[in-house]
């Protein structure tokens, strides 16, 4: 993904003046290709509406375009924008900044001024875009400062995960667990307000590919996992359960190219429908979820397409993104955790450490004994983010959280676990998620935080509550009535 840089401008001052602008937008251009994540390309300065709307159309069409960071050198008269916003729809940060840092107090003349007026160019730019209702994100100072340059990283980030949602393609294997509500959505809406296709395969089409995997290439692959986790001794070669193991190298090697042949990078699994497959996909999921596809358990194709978008967004942070479910509390007053995991399916980029590769019943699910890998998640501060359909619209909610190390050992759990702090407090936190009608599945993340969700789901035009050390049940409850009403209205008729 590349991020275009427009420098708005107008032929009043003269060629001079425009050349210097040239000069000075493509210095600022060049500083932050340097400091981002990702390209920035500079364009031509635009001084008229007809290269400014061909700019915005073109911008439209290019696949590799994730979106526009635009900064009024000088005075550029907003009419020329308005047709050009109109037709946007990629994303677009508003620059405010300048060349220069310091004002030179004793040199400056009317010809500095004339050129440097951004102070007043983007006032004018920021009532077009206000007065079009144009979905952006606004930045201002300089780009030498770190802040600045971190909140349009935050901006492209989430650029990136937007780009990535439009074009995603996800495979369910088997439909929503029977009964559940909160893992079922309307597809056809989420493929018009996100762009992501989700299609439904029945699972013994991925059990065929399962099948298909050469024993060359299971013999390979479990070879890799001893290498990188510690493998249970019975589970290793010559062990008396290494069929097992073998098995669930065998799943990921179907999964992995099922998903690759369908040009796929975020799928579901539903225990309820295994038709073939020996044991529920454990460990193979746990390993595709950590190369970067997204996965929902029972069907969840919302936290599934939400958890590759986030994957995204992180790229190259420290800090791992999982599939995550809210399983149970400790609730001794003053020190209120929760425990997430899932029954097989968290993300080994969160853990802390070397992750062990064990063998265990599964109650349900009716299937050998899957192979998966237990670990604790490592300490960090993250947030949790579930995806909603709420029937007119989708919900985002999203809870900055703190991870923290178990209390103490869980010996005898035998699946991958993150204990966490929910901020402003577990209280607080259960009763704002609960009250805005959350999943129980989410996306956890220690890369991505509230910066990147809040400019992506504005991006999207979708709803986000964000609960953080600031939330209460109160404010949050008025804020859920105002949202309703603003979205209802937004979408119009
Ligand atoms: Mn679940």
């Amino acid at each position: 993904m590349k991020l275009w840089f427009l420098t708005g401008s107008q032929g009043l001052y003269g060629e001079d003046t425009l050349r210097q602008v040239a000069e000075q937008s493509r210095a600022v251009a060049a500083a932050l290709d340097e400091a981002l994540p990702y390209e920035v390309e500079w364009k031509p300065v635009l001084t008229d509406a007809g290269a400014i709307r061909r700019a915005c159309l073109k911008a439209n069409a290019d696949d590799d375009c994730g979106g526009l960071i635009a900064w009024m050198h000088t005075f550029s008269p907003a009419k020329m924008w308005i047709a050009g916003l109109d037709a946007l729809r990629k994303p677009l940060l508003h620059l405010h900044t300048q060349a220069n840092r310091e004002l030179p107090w004793s040199s400056i003349d009317m010809d500095f001024m004339n050129l440097n007026q951004a102070a007043h160019g983007d006032r004018e730019f920021g009532f077009v875009q206000a007065r079009l209702g144009v979905p952006r994100t606004t930045v201002a100072g300089h780009v030498a400062d770190p802040s600045v340059v971190a909140r349009i990283a935050a901006w492209a980030r989430a650029a990136a995960g937007r780009a990535e949602l439009s074009t995603l393609r996800l495979a369910r294997f088997g439909d929503n667990m029977r009964d559940v509500a909160v893992t079922e959505g309307d597809k056809v809406e989420a493929q018009l307000r996100f762009g992501v296709s989700v299609n439904t395969y029945g699972v013994n089409d991925l059990v065929e590919a399962v099948d298909a995997a050469s024993d060359a290439d299971v013999t390979a692959l479990t070879r890799e996992y001893e290498e990188l986790y510690r493998v249970a001794p019975e589970l290793r070669a010559g062990g008396e359960r290494h069929e097992s193991l073998r098995y669930a190298a065998r799943i990921e090697l179907g999964l992995r190219h099922f998903l690759d042949a369908g040009g796929f990078r975020a799928f579901t699994t539903n225990f309820e429908d295994l038709g073939g497959l020996r044991q529920l996909p454990g460990l193979a999921v746990q390993r595709l979820m950590a190369d970067g596809y997204g996965f929902g358990g029972e069907g969840d194709w919302k936290t599934s397409a939400l958890l590759r978008t986030l994957k995204v967004m992180a790229e190259g942070r420290p800090g791992g993104t999982s599939f995550m479910e809210d399983y149970t509390y400790h609730l001794t007053p003053g020190e209120e955790l929760i425990l997430g995991a899932h029954m097989l399916e968290v993300c080994p980029t969160i853990a802390d450490g070397v992750p062990s590769c064990e063998i265990h019943p599964l109650g349900i699910g009716g299937r050998e004994d899957p192979v998966r890998l237990v670990f604790d998640a490592a300490p960090a501060p993250a947030v949790v983010v579930g995806l909603a359909d709420m029937g007119d619209r989708f919900r985002l909610v999203a809870n900055e959280i703190d991870v923290v190390s178990p209390l103490e050992p869980l010996p005898r759990l035998p699946v991958a676990r993150a204990v966490w702090r929910p901020r402003p407090d577990l209280r607080t936190s259960a009763e704002s998620w609960l009250t805005a009608g959350a999943p129980h599945h989410t996306v956890l993340s220690a890369a991505v935080g509230a910066e990147e969700l809040a400019d992506f789901a504005d991006m999207l035009g979708v709803e986000l509550v964000l609960i953080d050390a600031s939330t209460t049940v109160r404010g949050l409850v008025k804020e859920l009535r105002w949202n309703q009403a603003y979205h209802r209205l937004a979408q119009g008729f």
